[in-house]
């Protein structure tokens, strides 16, 4: 362990000599409050350290000393419906100690050690074990079981002995022939990907039933999404949503400090919220990393990697995992202004030039695969980062970077928002690379024409941007009646289709059969219509067909009576249509 002391000190950035043998990445303890730091510059036995509580008070001559050991974080029972600070200390924990503003140089253990968690084997005494098969099961919360896993840099071999019982973290629930034993918790450096046998493609959908989501701009299980918000556009709604309904078995939920007190909304909305599959708090299979107001910038930077360590974790046991970052831009901000302080070489707009490769080995570390361990199981972590562009323009450095990696983008849009228009995603600007793929997903598992009806959907919305423009300069009356009649088709997917309302009991969520009964009926509308309008059916009989109130009422209706209805509907758009037909035929 190399000790060394403070030469400088520059707001969270501390530089300290004597630290030869101390490595990058190393976790350092700062002065006699052993404030917690992280090498993130090496130059000789030069160290620059970034320091992840207050710095004031810290002078030259100050003792620095390294713990030989990288920012880890401890995985195990107990990380469920805890609320983490962005380096893994329990905030609950610490705040009962200390009141409400963090002591500095506080230590708490990450896992609590002393609580006894009931382990059940999987295994038993002459098995034999390699990195990642799963050994037994704790029930962490009523909805998580806690698999637990031989570590990935353990040699494994044959179990030597095993019981059940009830166990702390620490203590050992099995032992190897080798002499290695096992505990409920491992360790796992933040910085480093966990490994895992193989990656998987993206084709599965992560099923959210929102229906602009899962219908047009589709995310893979293991994919990537970006979200950006500005503000009253429904962000926070839309990540809730996402959340609650999401096929997704643990969701880790990090925040890196919005605007004003954003995070402390954060931590008094998610334990509030109630997951639709139990009835209980959602927070029953929920991490949730937060930054308080009173962490220094760089613990936001530290707190994506937290999250996505323990979400890798979480695959890891073979679950689907969703995670979301808000905001990746406060993140990128502590990166610059880091960058600043070590004074490198700025790139755009002050953002130091790794910037893309930062963006970049986050987002990589989400996908679908095999994890380790004999028995092939497969997991998924998802992340879906919101973006802060200020002045919500795009064209900014943090923005651009991800749209370079991700591969779907949900463009929350202030003016649909403004126009009440929920969820506000903007179907002109946003897109989802994993289209094609899940098409051939949905095709098989859901309908045959899924595809095709998105195309005509996407086609009608696109139509109408472009007829819009033509209605805004010579009105609406110098439409032909074709035109007038794709304006009113894609007012339907918009209103009838697209339009979800977060807070009505049935339609927060859509499965995608209701959402294909519902793409079929605007669509059927659409051509039908066409087809009677050939015919001579009059445009604004058309336009006031009595079933297209169904149509627009079918979002509210329950799923178990979907099929019943959707018959009825259909039906009706068939003998209106032909009572129009005859009507014109009648003069
Ligand atoms: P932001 O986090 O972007 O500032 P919010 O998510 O708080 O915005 O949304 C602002 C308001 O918009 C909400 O209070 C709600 O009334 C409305 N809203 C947003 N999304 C939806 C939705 N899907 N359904 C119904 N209302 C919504």
């Amino acid at each position: 362990m190399s000790k060394g002391t403070i030469t400088k000190v520059s707001g969270p950035l501390v530089i300290a000599d004597g630290m030869r043998d101390a490595n990058m990445y190393d976790v350092v303890r700062v002065s006699d409050e052993r404030l917690i730091g992280e090498i993130i510059e090496m130059h000789e036995d030069r160290a620059s350290i970034q320091v992840y509580e207050e710095t004031s008070g810290l002078g030259t001559g100050t003792a620095v000393e390294s713990t030989g050991e990288p920012l880890s974080v401890e995985l195990g029972p107990g990380l469920i419906t805890t609320i983490y600070d962005g380096i893994q200390r329990p905030l609950e924990s610490i705040m009962a100690q200390t009141g409400n503003n963090l002591k500095r140089g506080i230590e708490v253990p990450s896992l609590n050690r002393e609580k006894k968690w009931h382990f059940v084997p999987k295994v038993a005494e002459g098995d034999t074990v390699v990195p990642g098969d799963i050994i037994g099961t704790v029930q962490e919360t009523e909805v998580v079981e806690h698999r637990i896993m031989v570590p990935p840099r353990s040699k494994g071999g044959v179990i030597k002995s095993i019981k059940e019982g009830d166990f702390t973290v620490t203590e050992t629930v099995a032992v190897l022939d080798n002499g290695e034993e096992i505990q409920l918790m491992q360790k796992w450096p933040v910085r480093v990907g966990r490994p895992y046998a193989r990656k998987l493609d993206p084709t599965i959908p992560l099923v959210t039933g929102q229906r602009v989501v899962d219908a047009l701009f589709p995310l893979a299980k293991g994919g990537c999404a970006a979200i950006p918000g500005p503000f009253g556009s429904g962000k926070t709604v839309t990540q809730h949503q996402l959340a609650k309904w999401a096929d997704a078995e643990i969701v880790v939920y990090i925040g890196c400090g919005e605007r004003g007190n954003e995070m402390t909304d954060v931590l008094l909305e998610f334990p509030e919220l109630i997951d639709p599959h139990t009835g209980k708090s959602l927070m029953e299979r929920t991490v949730l990393i937060a930054n308080t107001s009173d962490m220094p910038v760089a613990a936001r930077e530290a707190s994506v990697y937290t999250g996505i360590t323990i979400a890798e974790y979480f695959r890891d046991m073979g679950y689907s995992v969703a995670l979301m970052a808000d905001s990746t831009s406060r993140w990128a901000e502590a990166l610059r202004e880091m960058s600043g302080r070590l004074e490198e070489m700025p790139g755009e707009e002050g953002y130091p030039a790794y910037l893309g490769s930062r963006i970049a080995q986050f987002y990589e570390r989400a996908g679908r695969v095999i994890s380790l361990g004999s028995d092939e199981r497969e997991g998924a972590l998802s992340a879906i980062g919101a973006v802060s562009p200020p002045g919500g323009d795009i064209s900014e450095p943090v923005s651009q970077a991800t749209l370079r990696i991700v591969k779907v983008y949900w463009g929350l849009d202030a003016a649909l928002a403004y126009k009440r228009h929920f969820p506000a995603i903007n179907w002109l600007t946003s897109y989802s690379l994993y289209a094609d793929k899940l098409g051939k997903w949905f095709n098989a598992e859901v309908a045959e024409d899924w595809t095709a009806l998105r195309t005509k959907m996407m086609t009608l919305l696109s139509e109408e941007a472009e007829l819009d423009e033509i209605v805004k300069m010579v009105g609406m009356d110098a439409l032909s009646d074709p035109d007038r009649l794709k304006m009113e088709a894609a007012r339907s997917i918009r209103e009838d289709f697209l339009h979800q309302v977060a807070f009505d009991p049935v339609d927060t969520y859509s499965s995608p059969k209701k959402m294909h009964y519902m793409m079929t009926l605007v669509v059927n509308f659409y051509e039908r219509s066409a087809d009677a309008l050939s015919k001579g059916a009059s445009i604004k009989d058309i336009i006031d067909l009595p079933v297209r109130e169904a149509i627009g009422r079918f979002k509210y209706i329950k799923e178990e009576e979907i099929d019943a209805e959707f018959e009825k509907i259909d039906a009706r758009l068939n003998s209106e249509l032909a009572d129009a037909l005859n009507k014109e035929e009648d003069y």
